[in-house]
Protein backbone atom coordinates (compact mmCIF):
# COMPACT_ATOMS: atom_id res chain seq x y z
CA UNK A 1 0.00 0.00 0.00
CA UNK A 2 2.92 2.53 1.08
CA UNK A 3 4.55 1.59 -2.09
CA UNK A 4 1.20 2.26 -4.01
CA UNK A 5 0.97 5.69 -2.46
CA UNK A 6 3.95 6.44 -3.66
CA UNK A 7 3.64 5.46 -7.05
CA UNK A 8 0.69 7.71 -7.02
CA UNK A 9 2.60 10.39 -5.44
CA UNK A 10 4.81 10.09 -8.62
CA UNK A 11 2.30 10.22 -11.15
CA UNK A 12 0.78 13.11 -10.76
CA UNK A 13 4.00 15.15 -9.26
CA UNK A 14 6.18 14.59 -12.26
CA UNK A 15 3.74 16.38 -15.12
CA UNK A 16 3.12 19.35 -13.00
CA UNK A 17 6.95 19.52 -11.93
CA UNK A 18 7.79 19.06 -16.18
CA UNK A 19 5.65 21.57 -16.96
CA UNK A 20 6.40 24.46 -14.24
CA UNK A 21 10.25 24.06 -15.64
CA UNK A 22 9.21 23.76 -19.50
CA UNK A 23 7.01 27.32 -19.48
CA UNK A 24 9.25 29.32 -17.59
CA UNK A 25 10.09 32.71 -19.21
CA UNK A 26 13.41 34.08 -17.87
CA UNK A 27 13.38 37.58 -16.62
CA UNK A 28 16.91 39.02 -17.38
CA UNK A 29 17.61 42.96 -16.83
CA UNK A 30 19.34 44.43 -19.38
CA UNK A 31 19.56 48.01 -17.91
CA UNK A 32 17.90 50.07 -15.58
CA UNK A 33 14.20 50.12 -16.25
CA UNK A 34 15.14 47.96 -19.53
CA UNK A 35 14.70 44.13 -18.84
CA UNK A 36 14.33 41.00 -21.88
CA UNK A 37 12.25 38.05 -21.20
CA UNK A 38 13.94 35.35 -22.62
CA UNK A 39 11.76 32.30 -23.64
CA UNK A 40 13.05 29.08 -25.00
CA UNK A 41 15.26 28.44 -28.45
CA UNK A 42 13.71 25.60 -29.62
CA UNK A 43 10.41 25.03 -31.29
CA UNK A 44 7.03 25.80 -30.07
CA UNK A 45 5.56 23.90 -27.67
CA UNK A 46 2.31 22.91 -25.77
CA UNK A 47 4.33 23.90 -22.39
CA UNK A 48 5.73 27.03 -23.73
CA UNK A 49 2.74 28.28 -25.53
CA UNK A 50 4.63 29.17 -28.67
CA UNK A 51 6.86 31.91 -27.05
CA UNK A 52 9.94 30.21 -27.46
CA UNK A 53 11.17 34.21 -28.56
CA UNK A 54 12.89 36.82 -26.37
CA UNK A 55 10.33 39.72 -25.77
CA UNK A 56 11.95 42.76 -23.88
CA UNK A 57 9.90 45.97 -22.01
CA UNK A 58 10.75 49.41 -20.93
CA UNK A 59 9.30 50.56 -17.87
CA UNK A 60 8.91 54.16 -18.07
CA UNK A 61 7.03 56.70 -15.11
CA UNK A 62 3.53 56.39 -17.00
CA UNK A 63 4.02 52.83 -18.10
CA UNK A 64 5.25 50.29 -19.96
CA UNK A 65 6.49 49.58 -23.41
CA UNK A 66 6.50 46.20 -24.81
CA UNK A 67 8.28 45.17 -27.41
CA UNK A 68 6.42 42.05 -28.62
CA UNK A 69 3.81 40.05 -27.53
CA UNK A 70 4.29 36.19 -27.92
CA UNK A 71 2.70 33.93 -29.77
CA UNK A 72 -1.05 33.37 -28.10
CA UNK A 73 -3.29 34.93 -25.73
CA UNK A 74 -2.81 32.58 -23.02
CA UNK A 75 1.51 33.28 -23.56
CA UNK A 76 0.78 36.69 -23.85
CA UNK A 77 -0.69 36.33 -20.41
CA UNK A 78 2.04 34.36 -18.95
CA UNK A 79 4.73 37.36 -20.24
CA UNK A 80 2.09 39.85 -18.69
CA UNK A 81 3.27 37.67 -15.45
CA UNK A 82 6.55 38.44 -16.01
CA UNK A 83 6.55 41.83 -16.09
CA UNK A 84 4.03 42.11 -12.94
CA UNK A 85 7.45 41.15 -11.41
CA UNK A 86 8.76 44.36 -12.33
CA UNK A 87 6.48 46.44 -12.12
CA UNK A 88 2.35 47.12 -11.96
CA UNK A 89 2.19 49.92 -14.03
CA UNK A 90 -0.09 49.63 -17.16
CA UNK A 91 1.47 48.42 -20.48
CA UNK A 92 0.61 51.70 -23.08
CA UNK A 93 2.55 50.55 -26.11
CA UNK A 94 3.19 47.47 -27.53
CA UNK A 95 5.24 46.81 -31.10
CA UNK A 96 5.37 44.35 -32.92
CA UNK A 97 9.16 44.01 -34.43
CA UNK A 98 7.85 41.49 -37.30
CA UNK A 99 5.98 38.95 -38.93
CA UNK A 100 6.55 35.99 -37.40
CA UNK A 101 3.39 34.55 -34.83
CA UNK A 102 5.58 35.19 -31.56
CA UNK A 103 5.71 38.78 -32.57
CA UNK A 104 2.09 40.00 -33.00
CA UNK A 105 -0.52 36.91 -31.95
CA UNK A 106 -0.57 37.77 -28.87
CA UNK A 107 -1.89 41.41 -29.58
CA UNK A 108 -5.36 40.99 -28.25
CA UNK A 109 -4.22 40.11 -24.61
CA UNK A 110 -2.43 43.68 -24.48
CA UNK A 111 -5.03 45.69 -26.77
CA UNK A 112 -7.64 44.76 -23.68
CA UNK A 113 -5.62 46.12 -21.75
CA UNK A 114 -5.71 49.38 -23.38
CA UNK A 115 -2.20 49.57 -25.63
CA UNK A 116 -1.55 51.30 -28.68
CA UNK A 117 -0.07 48.61 -30.92
CA UNK A 118 2.55 49.86 -33.71
CA UNK A 119 4.09 47.91 -36.24
CA UNK A 120 5.91 48.30 -39.77
CA UNK A 121 3.46 48.48 -42.80
CA UNK A 122 4.84 45.41 -44.51
CA UNK A 123 4.93 43.74 -40.96
CA UNK A 124 1.39 43.85 -40.92
CA UNK A 125 0.68 42.95 -44.49
CA UNK A 126 2.72 39.66 -43.42
CA UNK A 127 0.32 39.22 -40.59
CA UNK A 128 -2.79 38.96 -42.79
CA UNK A 129 -1.12 37.25 -45.39
CA UNK A 130 0.45 34.33 -43.10
CA UNK A 131 -2.25 34.52 -40.63
CA UNK A 132 -3.90 31.34 -41.55
CA UNK A 133 -0.67 29.47 -41.61
CA UNK A 134 0.36 30.58 -38.38
CA UNK A 135 -2.72 29.37 -36.80
CA UNK A 136 -2.45 26.22 -38.71
CA UNK A 137 0.92 25.32 -37.29
CA UNK A 138 0.36 26.35 -33.72
CA UNK A 139 -2.65 24.42 -33.54
CA UNK A 140 -0.55 21.09 -34.45
CA UNK A 141 2.24 22.70 -32.33
CA UNK A 142 0.80 24.21 -29.62
CA UNK A 143 -3.04 22.62 -29.46
CA UNK A 144 -5.24 23.67 -26.06
CA UNK A 145 -2.16 26.67 -25.62
CA UNK A 146 -3.81 28.12 -28.73
CA UNK A 147 -7.63 28.63 -27.28
CA UNK A 148 -8.06 32.12 -26.92
CA UNK A 149 -6.18 33.62 -29.75
CA UNK A 150 -7.33 36.18 -32.01
CA UNK A 151 -6.26 38.33 -34.58
CA UNK A 152 -5.93 42.05 -33.81
CA UNK A 153 -3.34 43.87 -36.23
CA UNK A 154 -1.64 47.37 -35.01
CA UNK A 155 -3.38 50.35 -34.14
CA UNK A 156 -1.01 52.28 -35.89
CA UNK A 157 1.71 51.72 -38.47
CA UNK A 158 5.36 53.22 -40.38
CA UNK A 159 6.40 53.35 -43.11
CA UNK A 160 11.02 53.82 -41.98
CA UNK A 161 10.79 55.20 -38.80
CA UNK A 162 8.51 56.61 -35.66
CA UNK A 163 9.86 58.25 -32.81
CA UNK A 164 7.86 59.07 -30.02
CA UNK A 165 8.73 59.33 -26.11
CA UNK A 166 6.58 57.94 -23.03
CA UNK A 167 7.34 59.47 -19.79
CA UNK A 168 10.24 60.61 -20.85
CA UNK A 169 11.90 57.84 -22.62
CA UNK A 170 12.80 58.49 -26.32
CA UNK A 171 12.12 55.71 -28.35
CA UNK A 172 12.76 54.65 -31.79
CA UNK A 173 11.87 52.22 -34.31
CA UNK A 174 13.93 51.59 -37.78
CA UNK A 175 12.83 49.63 -40.36
CA UNK A 176 15.65 48.62 -42.83
CA UNK A 177 14.90 46.33 -45.07
CA UNK A 178 13.21 42.91 -45.13
CA UNK A 179 15.24 40.17 -42.96
CA UNK A 180 13.78 36.84 -41.42
CA UNK A 181 10.44 38.21 -42.40
CA UNK A 182 9.47 41.06 -44.80
CA UNK A 183 8.57 43.89 -42.24
CA UNK A 184 11.10 42.85 -39.71
CA UNK A 185 12.01 46.47 -37.45
CA UNK A 186 14.23 47.30 -34.62
CA UNK A 187 13.50 49.32 -31.71
CA UNK A 188 16.59 51.94 -30.70
CA UNK A 189 16.69 53.72 -27.36
CA UNK A 190 18.90 56.58 -28.42
CA UNK A 191 20.01 57.54 -24.60
CA UNK A 192 20.75 54.29 -23.16
CA UNK A 193 22.00 53.17 -26.62
CA UNK A 194 19.79 49.78 -26.57
CA UNK A 195 18.35 47.77 -29.37
CA UNK A 196 15.58 45.68 -29.53
CA UNK A 197 16.22 43.96 -32.82
CA UNK A 198 13.62 41.30 -32.95
CA UNK A 199 14.32 38.69 -35.60
CA UNK A 200 17.07 40.33 -37.08
CA UNK A 201 19.36 38.97 -34.18
CA UNK A 202 19.54 35.62 -33.30
CA UNK A 203 22.64 34.62 -30.83
CA UNK A 204 22.63 30.91 -29.19
CA UNK A 205 20.26 29.57 -31.92
CA UNK A 206 21.17 29.40 -35.58
CA UNK A 207 18.88 31.97 -37.66
CA UNK A 208 16.10 30.70 -39.49
CA UNK A 209 15.99 31.40 -43.14
CA UNK A 210 12.57 30.71 -43.88
CA UNK A 211 10.03 31.42 -47.09
CA UNK A 212 9.68 34.88 -46.21
CA UNK A 213 13.00 35.71 -45.32
CA UNK A 214 15.70 37.86 -47.64
CA UNK A 215 19.28 37.04 -47.00
CA UNK A 216 21.12 40.01 -48.66
CA UNK A 217 18.45 42.78 -47.32
CA UNK A 218 18.81 41.16 -43.91
CA UNK A 219 22.46 41.60 -43.73
CA UNK A 220 21.70 45.36 -44.82
CA UNK A 221 19.80 45.53 -41.83
CA UNK A 222 21.87 44.10 -38.97
CA UNK A 223 24.34 46.81 -40.83
CA UNK A 224 21.66 49.54 -39.78
CA UNK A 225 21.92 48.25 -36.17
CA UNK A 226 25.62 48.30 -36.20
CA UNK A 227 26.03 51.52 -37.22
CA UNK A 228 24.20 52.71 -34.24
CA UNK A 229 26.79 51.09 -31.82
CA UNK A 230 24.73 49.63 -29.58
CA UNK A 231 26.07 49.01 -25.69
CA UNK A 232 23.15 46.35 -25.26
CA UNK A 233 20.98 44.10 -27.52
CA UNK A 234 18.17 42.34 -26.67
CA UNK A 235 17.79 39.99 -29.50
CA UNK A 236 14.81 38.46 -31.09
CA UNK A 237 16.06 34.94 -30.19
CA UNK A 238 18.60 34.19 -26.88
CA UNK A 239 19.91 36.20 -24.44
CA UNK A 240 21.06 40.22 -23.71
CA UNK A 241 23.71 40.50 -25.89
CA UNK A 242 27.00 42.75 -27.41
CA UNK A 243 27.12 43.80 -30.93
CA UNK A 244 30.20 41.57 -31.47
CA UNK A 245 28.16 38.45 -30.19
CA UNK A 246 25.31 39.10 -32.19
CA UNK A 247 27.40 39.98 -35.45
CA UNK A 248 29.20 36.52 -34.97
CA UNK A 249 26.09 34.17 -34.29
CA UNK A 250 24.06 35.96 -36.78
CA UNK A 251 25.89 38.32 -39.21
CA UNK A 252 28.61 36.17 -40.07
CA UNK A 253 26.84 33.21 -40.39
CA UNK A 254 24.38 34.93 -42.95
CA UNK A 255 27.77 36.41 -44.96
CA UNK A 256 29.43 32.97 -44.60
CA UNK A 257 26.21 31.08 -45.76
CA UNK A 258 25.90 33.10 -48.70
CA UNK A 259 29.88 32.99 -49.59
CA UNK A 260 29.88 29.64 -49.53
CA UNK A 261 26.42 28.83 -51.33
CA UNK A 262 27.74 31.33 -53.94
CA UNK A 263 30.76 29.38 -54.71
CA UNK A 264 28.87 26.44 -54.44
CA UNK A 265 26.36 27.26 -57.54
CA UNK A 266 29.88 28.60 -59.48
CA UNK A 267 31.16 25.01 -59.23
CA UNK A 268 27.93 24.16 -60.90
CA UNK A 269 26.44 22.44 -57.73
CA UNK A 270 22.64 22.11 -57.98
CA UNK A 271 19.95 22.39 -55.44
CA UNK A 272 19.44 18.27 -54.54
CA UNK A 273 23.93 18.25 -53.27
CA UNK A 274 22.72 21.86 -51.72
CA UNK A 275 24.28 19.74 -48.45
CA UNK A 276 27.57 19.14 -49.20
CA UNK A 277 27.98 23.28 -48.35
CA UNK A 278 30.08 22.94 -45.16
CA UNK A 279 28.45 24.79 -42.16
CA UNK A 280 29.58 23.21 -39.58
CA UNK A 281 31.99 26.70 -38.37
CA UNK A 282 27.98 27.10 -37.00
CA UNK A 283 27.34 23.74 -35.31
CA UNK A 284 27.63 25.17 -31.79
CA UNK A 285 24.44 27.09 -32.61
CA UNK A 286 21.20 25.29 -31.18
CA UNK A 287 19.36 23.92 -33.91
CA UNK A 288 22.00 23.58 -36.59
CA UNK A 289 20.79 20.43 -37.89
CA UNK A 290 17.62 21.14 -37.93
CA UNK A 291 18.28 24.42 -40.03
CA UNK A 292 21.25 24.38 -41.78
CA UNK A 293 20.10 22.85 -44.86
CA UNK A 294 17.20 24.34 -45.48
CA UNK A 295 18.88 27.71 -44.82
CA UNK A 296 21.24 26.60 -47.42
CA UNK A 297 18.34 25.42 -49.50
CA UNK A 298 16.71 29.17 -49.25
CA UNK A 299 19.77 31.25 -50.04
CA UNK A 300 20.31 28.83 -53.19
CA UNK A 301 17.22 30.20 -53.89
CA UNK A 302 17.79 34.32 -53.13
CA UNK A 303 21.20 34.11 -55.32
CA UNK A 304 18.83 32.69 -58.31
CA UNK A 305 17.06 35.20 -58.58
CA UNK A 306 19.16 38.59 -57.01
ZN1 LIG B 1 11.51 34.49 -34.26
Amino acid sequence: MKLFLRFVFVMYALPIGVATAADKLELQKAADNVYAIVGELDNRTPENLGSNATFGFVVTTEGVVLIDVGATYQGAQRIHAVIKQVTDKPIKVVINTGGQDHRWLGNDYFKKLGAKIIAQKLAVEDHKARKRDQFFTLNNLVGAGLEGTNEVYADEIFDKELKFSLGGTAIELHYAGQAHTPGDAFVWLPKERIVFSGDIIYVERMAAIIDVSKSNTWLQAFEAIAALDPKIIVPGHGHVTTLETAKKDTYDYLKFLREGVTAFMKQGGNAADIGKVDQARFSYLRGYDILKGRNALKVFTDLEWE
